[in-house]
């Protein structure tokens, strides 16, 4: 606990300084690249190209035993997990005495590999498909794009934990609550019937105990994503092979326009995950505190509700709520919905 209160407080030692915009390409990543490459233990190099032939990097850290692969932007717009993990890179160079203990364990124990922005041409458009048009994230079957061919070179046994970095829309709410949803966790299912092996277990307990660490900072605003089985995604597609896989959600909170809020949470999730699987803090929970997180809610959150606004219609009056979201206009009871503006 200690830990992460600290480490919450000092963002800013960690964050980087050449991640600021809020759309990134694969400039901002090779800049960032160079930056952490003047530092020890850190080992990065081309994996391959895009479908446009932009650069796609894997970068390497830690001497630990427990390999560990994560990926983010495989959907070109959603760059949190870009930026939050690189936070966690400079985290884990940083000579600070803060978070000096997570910091060596983590260090000690695994070895990560970061794909960041798997779809650069995406990152350029920002467009959510690469540029054929093709959600990378179901094409882990058919493997018709570069990109999601050159991911499925890491679904491989000897690693043992796979992080999917994503970003989800602004309207989802975190469970019945009002509030929006600043992250949702999953671990996707191998199978139709929803069954949990082992490396799933782990999955789950990871994510319930990373949980228990961010309730400080985010109470009433973590929730699970909201699927069932999808064989053509590769959060599935890497569980399906023994891998213990965690779909993390970066969303939305008030006043938060450019998401550093939600970047800093991002980040402190990645830390908790790799710590806990570092001193194994996880065999502490239970899955049922997987198995009763808040469920996602779609669309339980508005741009804007009006409250019992007064209304004319033939000359006759009544009262009711106003919701508007996205070019959506909604009349009536909207007591159960939360908004970014309320009136
Ligand atoms: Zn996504």
């Amino acid at each position: 606990m200690h830990n992460t209160r600290d480490i919450y407080n000092h963002y800013m030692h960690f964050k980087s300084n050449i991640l600021t915009d809020t759309n990134l390409t694969v400039k901002d990543v090779e800049r960032e690249i160079k930056a952490l490459n003047e530092s020890e233990h850190f080992f990065s190099k081309k994996i391959g190209e895009s479908f446009l032939g932009k650069p796609i990097f894997e970068c390497i850290i830690g001497q630990g035993d427990i390999n560990i692969i994560a990926w983010s932007q495989m959907h070109g717009d959603e760059h949190t997990g870009t930026k939050s993990m690189f936070d966690v890179f400079r985290f884990l160079f940083s000579n600070d005495c803060i978070g000096a203990e997570m910091r060596n364990i983590i260090l000690k124990t695994t070895k990560i590999h970061f794909i960041p922005m798997l779809n650069p041409d995406g990152a350029q458009f920002n467009t959510r498909e690469n540029a054929q048009n093709i959600d990378i994230n179901r094409d882990a079957r058919s493997k018709t794009t570069p990109e999601g061919m050159l991911l499925t070179n890491y679904a491989i046994p000897s690693f043992n934990l796979a992080l999917n970095l994503h970003d989800q829309n602004k309207y989802f709410s975190a469970g019945k609550t009002l509030s929006p949803s600043n992250l949702a966790f999953f671990a996707p299912p191998y199978d139709t019937l929803d069954s949990f092996n082992s490396s799933r277990k782990v999955a789950g307990l990871l994510i319930a105990d990373t949980i228990k660490q961010l309730i400080p900072y985010a109470e009433n605003r973590i929730s699970k994503w909201n699927d069932t089985f999808e064989p053509r995604a590769f959060g599935e597609f890497f569980q399906s092979k023994g891998i213990s896989t965690i779909l993390i959600e970066s969303g939305f909170e008030y006043d938060d326009s450019n998401k550093e809020q939600i970047r800093k949470l991002t980040f402190l999730s990645i830390l908790n995950i790799l710590y806990s699987i570092s001193n194994e803090r996880y065999n502490k929970c239970n899955i049922e505190d997987y198995f009763t997180i808040p469920l996602n809610r779609e669309n339980g959150m508005f741009d804007i509700i009006k409250r019992n606004q007064k209304i004319s219609i033939e000359g006759k009056d009544f009262q009711t709520d106003i919701g508007y979201r996205n070019s959506e206009i909604i009349y009536g009871d909207l007591k159960d919905y939360g908004a970014y503006k309320e009136i």
